[in-house]
């Protein structure tokens, strides 16, 4: 490792890393494992829908009949396990795709059912209030929400408020800025049981963000209607520039595409004279680039743990998303983390995170990215409000290289050897 010694600085720090590293090795080996189903998965729908450059093409005005967008979105749906699928680069963000397929398919008297705890954040002003007429709860949506008990969804508490027959229950993969457990495919299986015996007539959504590919299904090849994500998140394997996808059953995505675009026109319109070639591409890669940023991640946990830390998820436990948590001690170790992240970034590596207000949130926030793409966090990035425990949040990595390099620094930077 000795590579790295230019981030860590220091051979003791450069001696825990090798510890870390070498303990590792079964995670990392589950990781390949995933990636090769992944990548044979994506391949295979290549293969078989015979994708060729003539899709790549740009396409202009209504773009009726594009057959890059109409290829891609056959792409997703093969590749998750769903029979129908909308990708689209005006789906402005993972935020945009979630809001338009709940008002797709909620209406007024209808009850979403929230059962994983608060979700995240930038749901909360999509659910609203009964004062906003713009949102779920100003149009008459009944919503309710299970709280998580010990880091996992409340079986038992789901099972009783499924006795209302809820129109659209709701499930978020990742642990997103939270400290629960992000769920596995296996949970998701078990819910999706659960919610199909009790109340047949419900819709399982599922906020699939930050979780695709971090296993070898996805949940609608396990039970779920309908999911939906970011395309500058894992399955736009970083090249994607912007966009969204919702994926799952035909007769709920035609309701969504009405949402999406128009009432009677839905999914035939929507033109990208940028052309698909980083959508097919970045799909084509994102198997490997979720194993990278999941690989650092495993190196983060490892290396926290022995500087003394306790990173949440740990090294050794089985992950559903990319998010790896850690308490700092005190506000300027958070600060000397991130900043030690944005110096070992590719891009604006030369910029100096500072704590500032957000919308949003309480308390200020501190951020670090330099990635090509703005915002994504396929592509290494770390942040944290500043208040207790300082916990930070870190996720991505095109190439896990760069991850292991920022961690090391980082722990330079808050003097751990
Ligand atoms: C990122 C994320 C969202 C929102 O996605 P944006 O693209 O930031 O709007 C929603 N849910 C979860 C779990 C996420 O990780």
């Amino acid at each position: 490792m000795d590579y790295f010694l230019q981030a860590a600085k220091d051979p003791a720090l450069l001696a825990l890393a090798q510890e870390a590293e070498a303990r590792i090795g079964q995670e990392y080996a589950q990781i390949e494992n995933i990636k090769a189903a992944n990548q044979m998965k994506v391949l295979a729908a290549f293969r078989r829908l015979r994708v060729a450059p003539s899709h790549f093409a740009p396409s202009y005005g209504y773009g009726y009949d594009d057959p890059g967008r109409e290829k891609l979105e056959a792409l997703f749906a093969e590749v998750f396990g769903a029979q129908d699928a909308l990708v689209r680069p005006g789906l402005a963000s993972g935020t945009h795709a979630l809001a338009c397929a709940l008002f797709g398919m909620l209406g007024k008297g209808d009850e979403l059912l929230f059962a994983t705890g608060t979700p995240y954040d930038t749901l909360h002003s999509v659910i609203g209030s009964e004062s906003e007429p713009y949102t779920l709860k100003g149009m008459g949506i009944t919503y309710k929400e299970i709280p998580i008990k010990d880091g996992n969804t409340d079986l038992a508490a789901l099972a009783e408020a499924l006795k209302s027959a809820p129109r659209v229950v709701m499930l978020q993969r990742s642990r997103g800025y939270a400290t629960r457990n992000s769920l596995t495919i296996a949970d998701i299986e078990k819910i999706a049981e659960l919610v199909k015996r009790q109340s047949p007539q419900s819709i399982l959504f599922v906020d699939n963000c930050y979780g695709e590919f971090t296993d070898a299904k996805e949940p609608c090849e396990v039970g779920a209607d309908i999911m939906a994500g970011s395309l500058i998140k894992n399955p736009g394997g970083g090249l994607a520039p912007t966009g969204g996808y919702i994926a799952g059953r035909p007769d709920l995505i035609e309701r969504i595409s009405y949402r999406m675009t128009s009432p009677g026109i839905g999914r035939e319109v929507g033109s990208y004279a940028a052309g698909y070639l980083p959508y097919f591409q970045g799909l084509y890669l994102a198997p490997h680039v979720v194993a990278e940023s999941l690989k650092g991640a495993v190196f983060t946990a490892s290396v926290l743990d022995l500087a003394g830390f306790a990173p949440s998820p740990r090294y050794n436990e089985k992950r559903g998303c990319i998010i790896q948590a850690v308490n700092m001690e005190n506000e300027n170790q958070l600060c000397a983390f991130c900043r030690a992240v944005q110096a070992w970034s590719p891009v604006d590596s030369f910029a100096r995170p500072e704590p500032a207000p957000m919308p949003g949130y309480e308390d200020p926030v501190i951020m670090a990215a330099g990635a090509f793409i703005q915002g994504s966090s396929i592509e290494l990035s770390a942040d944290a409000p500043l208040r207790p425990p300082y916990t930070l949040f870190i996720q991505g990595g095109l190439v896990c290289e760069q991850v292991k390099a920022a961690v090391l620094a980082a722990l330079h930077e808050c003097g751990h050897s």
